[in-house]
């Protein structure tokens, strides 16, 4: 078989999250550190890498929140071994029970810890509930592929509650759940009432390249104004630091789409093939986003095709 440049690069890039590593040592336990932010919300930072075997899958934010009705989570973490170290620190921390876990979207290093969890108590969208029927299995196998011996024990889980309503009240703490979607075919963001707190899930990168394999850009430009309109103070972003301003991250990642949104379309219509989009360079006020080479590749794989058969004329039907 002739491999040509094109199948290479996306062979090395199409998988999500994917950096090729490979163990089937014995793994340590996770270290999951809570940082507080505001009144009863505490972080979890996930590393600002790909998924591999160094960090376990650990690479998505996950927030704690401290309710008069219990503990409640956005998010999981990306395996049964660290959702049940997430229970366990979560409600060490905040002396009641997980009554609560949020799934973003169904990304594996989002999702996939919702095993040590009751299913009744996992919630999430429909269409997030829908990619993860979907989708899931394959994930999984990625995931072992990548990890090895952290994903002992994780079967595909899917949240048995499916989130119908804009808002929940936890004793008297009610959190706003907002049903967007662009990051993927369905993102939640949940605003907390009390502390003007935003858990942004996917549709929120700061300091870090936004990742794209199920993006609809034109859609997550719409949820980032949404978003923008909320008047929440900080921001939890799925991955990178927390964002005091609220403002910071959202403005990072539409710029960062719009950009690659534009770049793109002008690299298919001057006949760049996909490895020298993926060498093109990222604007100056664009390079303090972690991992941007490595996201702008992975974009280039499965939106390249797309905007090559959309822009170019076929020379067999003119
Ligand atoms: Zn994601």
């Amino acid at each position: 078989m002739r491999v040509s440049r094109r199948t290479t690069l996306a062979g090395l890039v199409a998988a999500p999250l994917v950096a090729p590593v490979m163990s089937r040592a014995a793994a340590p336990d996770y270290t999951i550190t809570p940082t507080p932010v505001a009144d009863g919300i505490w972080m979890i930072t996930g590393a600002d890498e790909g998924i591999a075997f160094d960090n376990g899958g650990a690479i998505a934010n996950i927030t704690v929140i401290a309710t008069p009705a219990g503990t409640v989570l956005v998010d999981s973490g990306p395996s049964l071994r660290y959702g049940q170290r997430l229970k366990h620190v979560a409600e060490s921390l905040t002396g009641r029970s997980v009554v609560r876990v949020y799934v973003t979207h169904l990304h594996p290093d989002h999702g996939m810890g919702i095993g040590a969890f009751a299913p009744e108590i996992v919630a999430a969208l429909p269409g997030t509930i829908a990619g993860m029927s979907r989708d899931g299995q394959g994930f999984s196998d990625q995931m072992y592929r990548l990890l090895g011996d952290w994903m002992r024990g994780t079967d595909l889980a899917l949240p048995g509650k499916t989130i119908g309503g804009d808002e929940e009240d936890f004793g008297g703490r009610r959190l706003r759940l907002l049903a967007l979607s662009g990051h993927s075919a369905a993102d939640l963001a949940v605003l907390d009432e009390q502390s003007g707190t935003l858990i942004g899930g996917d549709l929120l990168f700061h300091d870090r390249a936004p990742a794209t394999p199920t993006a609809d850009l034109a859609r997550w430009r719409q949820s980032l104004a949404a978003l923008d309109a909320l008047g929440h103070k900080g921001a939890i972003p799925g991955h990178g630091p927390y964002d005091g301003t609220g403002r910071q991250a959202i403005a990072q990642t539409r710029a960062w789409i719009d950009w690659l949104d534009t770049a793109l379309t002008e690299a298919v219509r001057g006949g760049m093939d996909m490895v020298e989009a993926g060498r093109m360079v990222i604007p100056e006020q664009l390079r303090n986003m972690a991992s941007g080479r490595y996201e702008l590749q992975r974009s280039v794989s499965h939106f390249y095709p797309m905007l090559e058969a959309k822009l170019l004329p076929r020379v067999d039907q003119s």
